[in-house]
């Protein structure tokens, strides 16, 4: 549905989208992440015609529309776009607002009333903007986008003025409305929770480039590099030393496939449910930090080297500031290491390495052979 081949854009200096290589497939939702400044509205705006590409081709639902030889303006692609602010005029009510971007040969009576029924807004339809919720604003901004029938909807962080709780409430009807309108779209975002609810696809980008584009479990468990760890989730490194088929860390042993040379140095990815941590009276580790997540406690343990780890525990393992614990790697997981500055002959962000923590079956009590 769409396709981005090696597309650039500058802004003077600035390179804000530099050699983008994606593909969305008819009914799928592609989530750009990544932070401030890395080319994300750029490449949605790039998509949508509001900017000519520098270099590159992009085509949607087959056809050409930006590229050495081709150009569509906004108005002929068949995209849909929903804003950060709704946009909505204030001067026309949830009727007209919905119906701008329907002409009268397109049945625009009852396309308008078709996409407003979608987002729940059919009953309100005669009021002004400024008479509807935040939420219900951009449920009508999104009726808007869909009226027409666009081949493809782009959302610029459609939720980022929502509160808190209507946002997951938007949220969700948005997810739940596109795919039950099979709809395929293409979501800005730099929320991460978002993102990883929303998409069907991840492209986390960096700099104008996208540092890997996968399912979003793929990109959370497998990240194909430091950045991308430590932008998508909670993540620490523990140094490792190679010892054999084993990489040494602080907090245990991780047995790797790669075959390293001995000595080589590594960094172990950990979300906080990697590490363990409990009651022993051999603990080195000291409780430094407890934040209350209601089923959950994020704790953070300083080791003796120094270094501090977040571990997250159910709500019944209670441990105060200044306690000490025992700090392990969690049984059967298989973790993400980096190779460490120049080790392997690779870059500075290393290849990386899968490493397997203790297999241990149901019955054994994993704390004895931590
Ligand atoms: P944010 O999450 O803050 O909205 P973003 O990832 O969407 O950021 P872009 O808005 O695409 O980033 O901007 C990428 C880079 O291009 C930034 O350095 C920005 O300052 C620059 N830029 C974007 N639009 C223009 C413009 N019209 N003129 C000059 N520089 C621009």
């Amino acid at each position: 549905m769409v396709e981005c081949c090696g597309v650039a854009k500058a802004f003077g200096e600035v390179r804000a989208v530099d050699d983008l290589d994606l593909r969305v497939e008819q009914g799928q939702v592609l989530v750009l992440l990544g932070p401030s400044g890395c080319g994300k509205t750029t490449a949605l705006r790039l998509i949508a015609g509001f900017e000519k590409p520098d270099s590159g081709r992009i085509s949607i639902s087959g056809s050409p529309v930006a590229g050495p030889d081709a150009w569509s303006p906004p108005e002929r692609r068949k995209v849909g776009m929903v804003f950060q602010d709704g946009a909505l005029f204030p001067h026309l009510t949830v009727r007209q607002n919905a119906a701008y971007g329907l002409q009268q040969r397109d049945g625009r009576a009852d396309r308008t009333l078709e996409a407003l029924r979608m987002v729940g807004l059919d009953m309100l339809s005669e009021r002004m903007p400024h008479e509807l919720s935040g939420g219900q604003q951009q449920r009508l901004a999104l009726a808007r986008a869909l009226a027409p029938g666009p081949d493809v909807l782009l959302l610029d962080e459609p939720f980022s003025n929502l509160d808190p709780q209507l946002r997951e409430q938007v949220r969700q009807d948005v997810i739940d409305l596109l795919r039950t309108s099979d709809a395929t779209a293409v979501f800005v975002t730099h929320d991460q929770e978002e993102a990883l609810l929303l998409g069907d696809l991840v492209a986390v980008m960096h700099e104008g480039r996208i540092a890997q584009l996968g399912p979003p479990e793929e990109v959370f468990h497998r990240p194909a590099s430091r950045f991308v760890a430590e932008f998508i989730g909670m993540a620490d490194f523990v140094p490792g030393q190679m010892n054999e088929h084993e990489l040494l860390t602080e907090i245990g042993t991780l047995t790797v496939d790669a075959r390293l040379p001995l000595g080589a140095g590594a960094e172990v990815l950990l979300r906080p449910s990697d590490v363990a941590i409990y009651a022993s009276s051999q603990g080195t580790g000291k409780v430094v930090d407890r934040v209350f997540k209601g089923t959950h406690y994020l704790y953070s343990v300083a080791l003796p080297s120094g270094m501090v780890l977040r571990s997250l525990q159910d709500h019944s393992a209670y441990f105060r500031d200044g306690d000490m614990v025992k700090v392990a790697l969690a049984p059967n997981r298989t973790l993400m290491a980096f190779a460490r500055n120049g080790a392997m002959g690779t870059d500075e962000l290393g290849a990386p390495i899968l490493g397997y923590t203790r297999r241990i079956s149901g019955q054994q009590d994993w704390k004895d052979v931590s």
